[in-house]
């Protein structure tokens, strides 16, 4: 019998059995993989490359206790993250900002679109592109339509399948238009990479006397979910389960699949010292994939022989084997769906749901591994 059961070793399980085990509970990780890390998980590919196996992971927070708790299991490689766009064989940053707009638009007319958008918005600004588009002016509105046609619409049809429009505002609003020449993709305080790579960090963040971790095991093989009350061996669980994985199929589909979009990832490794000499280029109008990650550029790997690539398709889920829900689609048709299968996890009152997938959010690293602290705090 443990005191807590902690199902996923992502970030936000990882989290929590951490904090749990250091305010002196015995806590049992279950993790249905091979290994530990969620999404985050990273290891050297063939050829020596450390690879991030399910897509591209930057670390990113202005959240000070999240940057001190996460500080303790490694040291990190500091880099302002930059993306570009592929837009008619130029690259341009992405966000779109007042750098990218000195690169599509003459001197004359980028100074006065620039002195416009300072004027309407104010320097440093972060305009959602939804936001924009609602501009009647002239010169704004022919902003508003270039970037949406060349960085928005054909990017956002290939991740959702749905017009920018048609999603939650939120999604496209992460990436909003800047005003500023700053060329980083996000704009919080800290930002890079576990210095050794995100396994090792979720190694130390496991490695105590008071987890055990079990892989390979879905939490239903070892816990049995029953009128409302959990069984370890066949003795009630009186402790606490936090669930970190998709709802829908811890109920087996009982009120229909939530919906979701997946991901394939094409890995090439190519014997050339480089092969776009950045991290990431964003296809915004072309191809069918949505970008390419450079993995040396991202993971501080100048010195990796030849070079590994990643190129991402996005498709909807559809629960076939080996397929990962990536991405939750959130509307309100899937948010009620969703809030019927809460509603049967909350008959286990021991149960908590924390993470991307159990509650159905967008979450990034940062913002789940806070939550992750907060429900440590309130279990103790
Ligand atoms: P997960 O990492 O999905 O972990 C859940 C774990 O639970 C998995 O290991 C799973 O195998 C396990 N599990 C599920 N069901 C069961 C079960 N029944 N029994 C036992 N185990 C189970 N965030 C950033 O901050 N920066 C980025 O650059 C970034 N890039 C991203 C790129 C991509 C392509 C994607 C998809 C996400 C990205 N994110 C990024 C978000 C980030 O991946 C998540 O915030 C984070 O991984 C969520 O952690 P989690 O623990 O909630 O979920
Ligand atoms: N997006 C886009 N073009 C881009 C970058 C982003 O259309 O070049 C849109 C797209 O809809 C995407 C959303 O903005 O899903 C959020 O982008 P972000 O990079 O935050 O997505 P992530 O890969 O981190 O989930």
């Amino acid at each position: 019998m443990y005191d807590i059961y902690v199902a996923g070793s992502g970030i936000a399980g990882a989290t929590v059995a951490r904090k749990m085990a250091e305010a002196g509970k015995k806590v049992l990780v279950v993790e249905k993989r091979s290994h530990i890390g969620g999404n985050c998980y990273d290891e050297n590919d063939d050829y020596g490359v450390l690879i991030h196996k399910y897509g591209p992971h930057i670390f990113h927070t202005s959240i000070e206790r999240v940057y001190e708790f996460l500080s303790q299991f490694t040291e990190w490689y500091m880099f302002g993250h930059e993306v570009v766009a592929k837009v008619d064989g130029k690259l341009i940053p992405v966000p779109f900002n007042l750098n990218t707009l000195h690169m599509v638009y003459d001197k004359e007319k980028a100074d006065r679109l620039e002195k416009k958008l300072v004027d309407t918005f104010g320097e440093g600004a972060r305009v959602p592109i939804l936001k924009l588009r609602e501009q009647e002016d002239d010169d704004l509105a022919e902003i508003a339509d270039f970037v949406y046609k060349n960085v928005f619409l054909y990017y956002t049809m290939k991740q959702w399948g749905q017009k920018p429009e048609e999603i939650n505002p939120e999604v496209t609003g992460r990436v909003p238009v800047v005003i500023s020449r700053d060329n980083r993709y996000f704009g919080d305080k800290y930002q890079g990479m576990p210095l050794k790579g995100y396994t090792p960090m979720f190694e130390k963040m496991l490695e105590h006397e008071n987890i055990d971790v079990v892989l390979g095991k879905d939490i239903k093989d070892v816990l049995e979910f029953k009128d409302g009350k959990i069984f370890d061996n066949g003795e009630e669980v009186l402790g606490e389960v936090v669930y970190t994985g998709p709802l829908d199929e811890f109920f087996d589909l009982k009120y229909g699949r939530l919906p979701y979009r997946t991901l394939d990832f094409e890995f090439e490794h190519l014997d050339t010292e480089s092969f776009q000499g950045r991290s990431v280029v964003n296809y915004t109008v072309d191809e069918d994939f949505t970008r390419i990650t450079e993995f040396k550029y991202l993971t501080n790997q100048m010195d990796a022989k030849g070079t590994t690539i990643v190129r991402e398709y996005s498709k909807a889920y559809t629960g076939e084997n080996g397929e990962i829900p990536y991405y939750a689609i959130i509307n309100d048709e899937n948010m009620n769906l969703y809030r019927k299968y809460e509603e049967e996890a909350k008959k286990f009152k021991n149960m908590h749901l924390l993470g991307r997938l159990a509650e159905y959010k967008y979450y990034n690293i940062d913002a789940i591994t806070d939550k992750a602290l907060t429900m440590a705090e309130e279990l103790n």
